[in-house]
């Protein structure tokens, strides 16, 4: 999963991002509307947060925007601005939910996994492709009745596999889903989340299809 954190903040901006990391985002942190349409142009998002209060254009400029462009990504809006009308306003621009700072990362976290699961159409919060099922909210993979935590990395590889059981992810479709800006990728690093996954799911989990990536069966 990719997020796009768009905050001018320096402090919150900073711990938002790592949190975003430390719970298995690829996280890309920009601190006002024009260079933050710019990356939602260049790279494809999962999420995006969105503080109201940015230089130059506000957040709501902002969100009109990205929605007259055409760009779809789920929003949820973050900012101080407690306002009943800013929260309709929020709302009525196209955000899919709004949070009032300050607040819990963990709250952050959950409902960045309930917009992602209502725009995926998904009401279940697990995902799985019949043997093999993962836990968004725990990082619990279960696999022919084994169940481990995986890490974060472990984890944002298997979701991306399981979001599109059955469909061939490269290395570069991969290191996307896993890595945000200025993260460095060593060159066999999908090789060895892969290894790793399976040392601790079963060799069978990811299915490697050579020259081409990975992909995990629609129904196993
Ligand atoms: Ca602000």
């Amino acid at each position: 999963m990719r997020a796009l954190l768009i905050e001018d903040d320096r402090m919150i901006g900073a711990a938002v991002r790592q949190a975003l990391i430390d719970a298995a985002y690829a996280a890309d942190w920009v601190t006002d509307g024009a260079t933050a349409l710019q990356a939602l142009t260049d790279q494809r998002y999962d999420i995006v947060l969105l503080d109201l209060g940015l230089p130059a254009q506000d957040g709501l400029q902002v969100l009109e925007k990205m929605r007259q462009k055409g760009i779809d990504v789920p929003v949820i809006i973050v900012t101080a601005r407690d306002a009943v009308d800013s929260r309709v306003a929020g709302l009525d621009h196209g955000a899919d939910d709004y949070l009032v700072k300050p607040f819990e990362i963990g709250e952050l976290l959950a409902r960045m996994r309930a917009v992602i699961r209502r725009r995926a159409g998904n009401a279940n919060a697990v995902l799985g492709n019949g043997t093999l099922t993962l836990d968004p909210a725990t990082r619990e993979a279960t696999c022919n009745g084994t169940t481990v935590v995986l890490s974060a990395r472990e984890f944002a590889l298997l979701q991306a596999l399981l979001l599109r059981p059955g469909t061939i992810l490269s290395r570069t479709e991969l290191e996307d889903r896993i890595y945000g800006w200025n993260e460095e990728v060593e060159s066999n690093a999908v090789e060895f989340l892969i290894h790793t996954i399976r040392k601790k799911l079963g060799a069978t989990t990811i299915k490697n299809v050579r020259g081409l990536g990975w992909m995990v069966s629609r129904t196993e």
